[in-house]
């Protein structure tokens, strides 16, 4: 078989056109190629045996739904690949936005972050690689606790990212000039209702909020203030139509709105409060 024979085989497979880069990259991780290499081999013959079992094992897991972050082990966000494993959740671009205003409230000044439900890492390492603030990354399941760990250590991060085993807030500690967090926000309904690729593989955890979808949020605002220094900022990723809710509850916690961030689709996915 050639290389392009494998690729349009498999690529028949498929539901939709829109995942011929997943093929692609399955390709480039079991034969240890880069794209373009690939592309150049492409009428040639495949004699790497191991690479095509390789290959078919992972595209088994892609048409089984697997999320292809979870078969690559990696997921890039803001421009970094962190590890994955089904015990995070993989990392989505909406979060950017939460790091974006982070990053834009914390300005060149040395802060103290808390980051609460850190999973992979991903808010925590890449506050601490872009600006002077020391996180302590929150994390309450032990098997995430490991891919967070691993994390800090591929960017060592150790000096600046400390992971605390808690559940949501840590217990005695220092205020923290900025609290941000992306916790789970689905409602049961908003549960039953995902793709497969996403119920069947991510952690229900880090996704499932409850029956209302805000409880977390509620959970997380209400303690807010014990752990913010006086002005300082709570940062958090929201569900759709969760806006006014969480408006509640920052105003029964004494906490004022500065801003809140719509996403690409037009749904206000960041809200920020000051102490
Ligand atoms: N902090 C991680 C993220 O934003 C994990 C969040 C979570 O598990 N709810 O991707």
């Amino acid at each position: 078989m050639l290389y392009s024979e494998l690729f349009t085989a498999h690529l028949k497979q498929l539901k939709t056109g829109e995942l011929s880069t997943a093929v692609e990259v399955l390709i480039e991780k079991a034969f240890a190629v880069s794209r373009t290499q690939f592309w150049i081999r492409k009428n040639q013959p495949i004699r790497d045996a191991g690479g095509l079992r390789k290959f078919r094992r992972y595209f088994r897991r892609l048409l089984a739904d697997e999320p292809l972050a979870y078969i690559l082990k990696e997921k890039e966000f803001f421009g970094e690949k962190f590890m994955v494993t089904p015990a995070v959740l993989i990392p989505r671009p909406e979060t950017e936005l939460l790091v974006e205003k982070t990053l834009d409230i914390l300005g060149k000044k040395p802060a103290r972050i808390l980051d609460i439900g850190a999973g992979s890492g991903n808010i925590s390492i890449v506050v601490a690689l872009k600006s002077r603030a020391r996180i302590t990354a929150v994390e309450a399941s032990g098997p995430a606790m490991r891919v967070l760990k691993k994390n800090i250590a591929r960017f060592g991060m150790q000096e600046r990212v400390r992971p605390l085993a808690a559940d949501f807030f840590p217990k005695k500690t220092r205020s923290f000039h900025a609290i941000v967090a992306n916790p789970p926000y689905l409602s049961r309904k908003d549960w039953d209702a995902l793709p497969p690729g996403i119920k069947c593989f991510e952690p229900r955890t880090a996704l499932l909020a409850g029956t209302e979808g805000t409880e977390a949020l509620k959970k997380i605002v209400a303690r807010a203030p014990e752990y913010l220094l006086p002005g300082g900022h709570l940062l958090l990723e929201i569900g759709q139509g969760q806006l006014r809710a969480v408006r509640a509850f920052l105003k029964a916690a004494g906490l004022k709105e500065t801003e809140h961030v719509r996403d690409y689709r037009g749904i206000a996915r960041v809200i920020i409060a000051c102490r």
